[in-house]
């Protein structure tokens, strides 16, 4: 096991080619999930390898890498990161790391694990919720289960996490009449709710995403008829710009990959299941650091500095074109880590 370092040097930090510092990694624990859900996969996925990917002491290796390197901010996602065999003992392992543990998951296996998790170390949670209807709610996710999701919401506010946020991906025609309801079950549970703009992730041929696609500015607007939002500076060190109600601690996010292109001040990377360190979620540039890590077993300073060589391949911004007929990005946002 390498031996946990802080950043003591300049050098000691991840600064791309555009004077950004990368604070904050998206690791993916697995690419497989218990939903289908209709943005993010198509009905018939086929599944990494067990060989393929990252064990979960690879895993911790990378994370702690990263925090040697002035990460303060480790998100876990997948694929669904709670359906993972063993993840509790990493995710143990992780809460020890001088760096915020956070979790985005579709919330179905909440009702038996929210406490353990926040007894583990994870400090905020994101629960992916798009329909509070059942049967549109089984679309969405194909094979997901509503009341499994709304029991673990209650898990998690009931094992006391600092915030809980919703993420709600708004698609015309399928759950955008549903905006304010989403919003005012965020207000009843007096938790954060962030609407998210559909992006053209791997090749789905079931819907047309340019048909689909409802702005952050749409959203609001629909929201506006019900509250008025004031913009705050608020930010997770994350993507979403957050708006407040006057009368409700719920705070509102907008995720706008399309419409406020959120590249200028990117302070993050992703690691897939494979160990590939994605520089950008809209591009292709990316280091294996699973060939490195098998290389040279144990050797934390050679990982290290493929972390910081990697951030000059950074690039400056994502373009995202929805009346492309090919997908600019081939792979899934389950390959991804959303
Ligand atoms: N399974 C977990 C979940 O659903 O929360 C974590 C992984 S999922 C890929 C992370 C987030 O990405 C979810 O909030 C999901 O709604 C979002 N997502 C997936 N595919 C997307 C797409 N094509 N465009 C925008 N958001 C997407
Ligand atoms: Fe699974 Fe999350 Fe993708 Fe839905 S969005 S299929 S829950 S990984």
């Amino acid at each position: 096991m390498i031996e946990t370092q802080k950043p003591d040097r300049a050098q000691d930090v991840l600064i791309d080619r555009f004077g950004r510092r990368v604070d904050y990694i998206r690791l993916s624990v697995t690419d497989r999930c218990d939903f289908r859900c209709v943005y993010c996969m198509s009905e018939k996925m086929t599944f990494l390898p067990r060989e393929r990917v990252l064990t979960l002491e690879e895993l911790y290796q990378v994370a702690q890498a990263f925090v040697s390197l002035g990460v303060s901010k480790i998100r876990l996602t997948g694929g669904e990161p709670l359906v993972r065999r063993g993840v509790i003992g990493l995710i143990r392992q992780l809460g020890q790391l001088d760096a915020e543990l956070v979790i985005t998951t579709n919330g179905s296996q909440l009702p038996k694990m929210a406490r353990d998790l926040r007894e583990a170390g994870v400090r905020r949670l994101n629960i992916s919720l798009d329909s509070l209807h059942d049967d549109r709610f089984r679309a969405m996710t194909r094979i997901g289960n509503l009341d499994q999701v709304l029991a673990g919401v209650d898990a998690a506010i009931a094992a006391g996490f600092e915030r809980i946020k919703l993420n709600a991906v708004v698609m015309k025609g399928r759950n955008d009449d549903e905006v304010p309801a989403l919003v005012d079950y965020a207000r009843d549970k007096g938790i954060d709710i962030s609407f998210i703009e559909e992006m053209p992730l791997g090749n789905i041929t079931e819907h047309d995403r340019a048909e689909a696609y409802c702005s952050s500015d749409e959203v609001r607007q629909m929201i506006e008829q019900h509250y008025s939002l004031t913009r705050t500076t608020e930010r997770t060190a994350g993507p979403s710009t957050y708006f407040r109600m006057a009368d409700s601690d719920s705070r509102i996010g907008f995720i706008s990959p399309h419409s406020h292109n959120f590249c200028g001040d990117c302070n993050r990377v992703r690691v897939t299941v494979e160990g590939r360190l994605l520089l950008c979620l809209g591009n292709e540039h990316s280091v294996d650091l699973r060939a490195v890590l098998r290389a040279h077993p144990g050797d934390g300073e050679k990982l290290r500095q493929t972390l910081i060589d990697a951030m000059d391949l950074k690039p400056e911004r994502h373009w995202f074109d929805l009346e492309d007929d090919e997908p600019q990005v081939i792979r899934f946002m389950n390959m991804t880590g959303g």
